[in-house]
C-alpha cells in the first residue's frame, strides 16, 4: 500500500526533487557547483524577502535555533522566551544552556501569545536583548502574531528572533518589511527536502550583535560563514545533494510564485479544518497555522491509538501529541507535495481509526460531507507543488 505522509515534517517531496536527489555525486568546490551555490543563496533571500544575506547550515532546524543564539548573544544576556509548546521549551532550554538569563512567557498550549503581554514584559525589562518566538508552534498548530511582535521590538534595542521552521515557505513572513531580526527555516518542512539543512538570516540590527557576541562558537560561526560565502564558498563542506535539491525547490517556489505556494498550503489547511468540523471534531488551536492542523480527539478516544491504526490499516502517517497533549490530538501537516486525494485518504483513515475506538461515532453522511467540503475547497486552488 502506498504510504501517505501527512506529518508536519518530513513532508512528501515533489517527483522532480526526488529525481535531483538521485544524481551522481560531484565535488562542492567545482565551478559548476559554486555557480549553483551562488544561485541558491540569491534565491533563498527571496523566500526570506530580505535584502540581507541568507545562510545555510548543514544541520537540522535546531542547529539554526542554536546558531541564532550563539551568534547574537553573550552569557548573562537577558532573553524573553515565548513558550507555548515543545519548540518554545527547546529554545528557552537552549538559551539557558548558553548561560543566558531566560524569562519564560508561558502561554497555554493551543493559544497564541497576547501581544499586550509581550509589550508589558518588554516595558518591565528594557535590558532584554532578545525575544524568542516560534512563528508556528508545531506541537500545537498555533500561529503567533509575528508581525505585531516585530512592531514592538522595531524601535527598541531588543531583537526579535523567530523560529519559522514550519512557517518559512509556508506563509508570508517578509522579514525586512515586518522588521524581524533573526529568522530561521528548516529543509524538511515547507522546503520539501530531506531533513538536514537549516536556513537563517539576520537584520542589520541583529548582525551588529554578532560582532560583540561572547558565546563560544565554531561550526555555526556566522561571520566565518559570511566571509566564505562572500568569496563564493561555504565555510565547511556542504551537502551537494541537499543543495542541488534546494536549488530545484527554490526554482519551483519562484517560477510558480511564492503566493501560489502559500495559497495551496492555506487551502489544504482550510480543507482539513472544514472537514474536521464536518466530522464533529474540534481544532485545538485558537489561531491555526496554515502549515499544520492539530485536531482534538473526541472524549475517550486515545489519539496514540488512532495514529497507530491509521498507520497499520491505511499506511497514512500523521503525528500525535506530546507531553500534556499526549493521547489528545492528532496533527496533520499541510506542507509539501500533498495531492487532493492524499487528504481524502487521510480523512477516511482517520474516521476508520476513530470507529475502531468508538464505533458509530461519526456517520457515513458526515464523512461524505467532510470529503465533499474538503475537495470543494481544494479544487479552487491549483496544486502547484506536485
Ligand atoms: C521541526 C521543528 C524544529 C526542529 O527541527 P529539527 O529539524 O527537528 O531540528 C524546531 N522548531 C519548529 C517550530 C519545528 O517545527
Amino acid at each position: 500500500m502506498k504510504q501517505t505522509l501527512m506529518t508536519p515534517g518530513p513532508v512528501p517531496l515533489p517527483p522532480e526533487v526526488l529525481a535531483v536527489l538521485a544524481l551522481p555525486m560531484e565535488h562542492h568546490r567545482t565551478p559548476q557547483f559554486l555557480a549553483l551555490f551562488a544561485r541558491v543563496l540569491t534565491n533563498l533571500k527571496k523566500v526570506f524577502v530580505s535584502n540581507e544575506p541568507a545562510f545555510i547550515h548543514t544541520s537540522t532546524g535546531s542547529g539554526a535555533m542554536e546558531s541564532a543564539l550563539v551568534n547574537c548573544l553573550s552569557p548573562g544576556d537577558h532573553v524573553i522566551s515565548i513558550v507555548s509548546g515543545k519548540f518554545g521549551e527547546r529554545w528557552a532550554d537552549m538559551a539557558e544552556v548558553f548561560g543566558c538569563r531566560v524569562t519564560r512567557l508561558e502561554v497555554e498550549w493551543g493559544k497564541a501569545v497576547r501581544v499586550a503581554e509581550v509589550d508589558l514584559l518588554l516595558k518591565k525589562n528594557p535590558d532584554a536583548v532578545a525575544v524568542l518566538t516560534q512563528a508556528c508552534e508545531t506541537s500545537t498548530g498555533v500561529l503567533h502574531p509575528v508581525r505585531e511582535l516585530a512592531q514592538l521590538t522595531k524601535d527598541l534595542k531588543t531583537v526579535l528572533m523567530v523560529d519559522a521552521i514550519t512557517a518559512l515557505g509556508a506563509l508570508p513572513l517578509p522579514m525586512d518589511e515586518w522588521g524581524i531580526d533573526v529568522m530561521i527555516g528548516g529543509s524538511q518542512k515547507a522546503f520539501m527536502l530531506p531533513t538536514g539543512l537549516s536556513f537563517i538570516s539576520f537584520s542589520k540590527k541583529a548582525w551588529a550583535l554578532t560582532a560583540t557576541s561572547k558565546i563560544p562558537k565554531f561550526y555555526f560561526d556566522i561571520r566565518a560563514e559570511q566571509k566564505a560565502n562572500a568569496s563564493g564558498e561555504s565555510f565547511f563542506s556542504t551537502s551537494v545533494t541537499h543543495l542541488r535539491a534546494l536549488d530545484r525547490v527554490l526554482e519551483i517556489f519562484l517560477s510558480r510564485g511564492l503566493h501560489k505556494v502559500h495559497a495551496r498550503i492555506q487551502a489544504l489547511s482550510k480543507a482539513t479544518i472544514v472537514a474536521a468540523r464536518e466530522l464533529g471534531l474540534t481544532i485545538l488551536s485558537e489561531v491555526p497555522s496554515p502549515s499544520v492542523t492539530a485536531i482534538l480527539m473526541p472524549d475517550g478516544v486515545d489519539s496514540a491509538k488512532v495514529r497507530a491504526h491509521m498507520e497499520t490499516a491505511a499506511n497514512v502517517i500523521v503525528m500525535g501529541g506530546q507531553d500534556q497533549l499526549k493521547g489528545k490530538i492528532i496533527r496533520i501537516g499541510n506542507m509539501g507535495a500533498i495531492t487532493d486525494n492524499d487528504l481524502s485518504v487521510t480523512l477516511r483513515a482517520l474516521v476508520q481509526a476513530i470507529h475502531a475506538e468508538k464505533p458509530g461515532l461519526i456517520s457515513d453522511e458526515s464523512l461524505a460531507k467532510a470529503l465533499a467540503a474538503a475537495q470543494g475547497i481544494l479544487q479552487e486552488t491549483p496544486a502547484v507543488l506536485q
